[in-house]
């Protein structure tokens, strides 16, 4: 049987399938140098797994990777890329067309699993067929919620290669995020170099118009059979991928927000600033009742003084005229009310580059301030009144900027200001999130040569 393996190429893997004597599931012992594992001639027994890798694995804090109930540095502490199988799919299925794509309906060919149980830590990662998974119906995740996602993207650019935008910081936050459930955490780049492999992998679907994408969606969940409360002894940790349509046919259009003064999405000691599922399901009502209201999102607000937080589920970005002429940009601080988005990161990190000096963006007000601080509805509506409120934008992976052209606040409807041509273009959007935009898709094509992008084929 063919060795396959993390640093196989697709030609072999392909190749291989193919061949009508071959098995379709491939053992994979065939060991990666990059990642410090000692090389071995056979594949690995469970239990000398971790030997053979050397050192204990990290996780992102530079710390070995504990039994969370001992403290001991258990074996198969770490998701391990050297004991990676492939099974490719024998029924591969048509890819749709672009325009047609309904966000989260059709996906790729292929999954990503990685199990992980207490005692015997994590299993070898498989790359499989799609397919449902098989669940107890007494499933911890079925009952209690433990669960949580990620969510990122994949961009062809011109030479038609594959970009992973800024995998880290989502590693870094699902990390976080299992932590907080009590899941097992592992080396982040262990899960990029899998994403990639699925990337090249279904690569055919990764579609290549402008403003297209691919989007990956990183799942854990408690799986263990039984109702009693308490951390998880069977964790199933899968990856799912899905073709998304242009952004323009309908990022651009300005949004009318609903700012609830009833509901509250998150608050200080809760978990609104981790990616987790059971933070998400509860706010579907709240989102039904602002649409028949004729909103197309909510505000999310906190506290008596009514603190902006969220807009649905995207970070929020505002900014204003000063005295001096000069602009300032507002993003609420992170802490247990916000979710630290990517784009958020990508936005403040362009916007104070701009503001030191360090790298000037064309487009930018020539005076720009950069804050992360509180903001109330009392201070959006003194400002639009006042003629100093410039632009409200929503920023998260799935839109990466969205404009907004109006708040409904306690009976009120706030005017935003927006550009000008209604929806048609990225001409509706403010003047910063005009240049994020533009600057953020040039770094997840590649087109502007960037750290923060990914070629899955490297
Ligand atoms: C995912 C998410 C965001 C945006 O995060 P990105 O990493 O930029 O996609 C913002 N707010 C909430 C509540 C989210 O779930």
């Amino acid at each position: 049987m063919p060795r396959l393996s993390i640093a196989t190429p697709l030609r072999s893997l392909r190749a291989a399938a193919a061949r009508p004597s071959a098995a379709t599931r491939f053992a994979a012992p065939a060991v990666s140098k990059a990642f410090h594992l000692s090389a071995r001639s056979t594949a690995p027994a469970a239990a000398d797994a971790v030997k053979s890798a050397g050192a204990p694995a990290l996780n992102t804090t530079g710390q070995p990777i504990a039994d969370p109930m001992t403290g001991e540095v258990s074996k198969n502490a770490d998701i391990d890329l050297s004991r990676l199988e492939i099974e490719l799919t024998k029924n591969p299925k048509k890819i749709p067309e672009t325009s047609k794509l309904v966000f989260g309906r059709e996906f790729t060919d292929h999954m990503i699993c990685v199990p992980w149980n207490s005692t015997t830590g994590w299993g070898a990662p498989k790359i499989q067929p799609y397919a449902p998974l098989n669940l107890d119906p007494s499933s911890t995740v079925l009952h209690y919620a433990p669960t949580l996602f990620e969510g990122l993207k994949a961009y062809k650019g011109k030479d038609g290669v594959p970009r992973l935008f800024r995998p880290d910081k989502n590693m870094e936050r699902m990390n976080r995020s299992a932590a907080r459930l009590a899941f097992p955490t592992f080396t982040g780049e262990h899960l990029t170099t899998l994403l990639k492999k699925l990337v090249e992998i279904d690569s055919a679907w990764v579609p290549t118009e402008p403003g297209t994408s691919l989007y990956i969606r990183p799942t854990m969940i408690g799986t263990q059979a039984g109702l009693g409360v308490g951390a998880s002894t069977d964790i199933l940790l899968f990856v799912i991928a899905c073709p998304v349509g242009p952004y323009y046919s309908t990022g651009f259009k300005p949004v009318k927000l609903y700012a609830t003064t009833k509901d509250v999405r998150a608050w200080p000691g809760g978990t609104g600033g981790y990616k987790l599922g059971s933070n998400y399901a509860a706010g579907v009502v709240p989102q039904q009742q602002a649409a028949a209201l004729g909103y197309q999102q909510i505000l999310w607000l906190f506290g008596p003084e009514h603190r902006l937080t969220e807009v649905g589920t995207m970070n929020l970005g505002v900014s204003f005229t000063r005295p001096d002429g000069s602009v300032e940009f507002v993003t609420p601080p992170l802490g247990d009310m916000i979710l630290p988005g990517v784009t958020r990161d990508s936005i403040l990190s362009l916007l104070r580059d701009h503001e030191s000096g360090k790298n000037r963006l064309e487009g930018l007000p020539e005076k720009l301030v950069v804050s992360e601080r509180d903001l109330t509805m009392p201070d959006i509506v003194a400002a639009s009144k006042d003629g100093t409120l410039r632009e409200i934008f929503g920023c998260g992976t799935a839109a990466i900027v969205s404009p907004v052209d109006g708040i409904g606040y306690q009976d009120e409807l706030i005017k935003v200001p927006v550009g000008e041509d209604g929806g048609k273009s990225f001409l509706s959007l403010g003047e910063i999130a005009r240049v994020m935009l533009r600057e953020i898709v040039g770094r997840q094509t590649g087109e502007i040569p960037s750290e923060w992008s990914f070629p899955v084929n490297e």
